[in-house]
């Protein structure tokens, strides 16, 4: 499985980092970076919520 994140759409407000912190992290300039665009199969469930939890729809997975 693979996540990302389209810049433009993302307003980062953390809602993702919240659910699934291993993947997700905001930098100092308010960017989100991806920190395992390949998600391990145990972080695969939190991930999945977080994508459906993202208020912009900013997150895509190819499963
Ligand atoms: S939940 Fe969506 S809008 Fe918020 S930081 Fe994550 S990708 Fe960006």
């Amino acid at each position: 499985m693979k996540v990302s994140v389209d810049p433009l759409v993302c307003e980062a407000n953390a809602v993702c980092v919240g659910l699934a912190p291993e993947i997700f992290d905001l930098n100092d300039d308010d960017e989100l970076q991806i920190l395992l665009p390949d998600v391990p199969p145990e972080l695969q469930d939190r991930v999945r919520h977080a994508v459906r939890s993202c208020p912009k729809a900013a997150l895509t997975l190819e499963e």
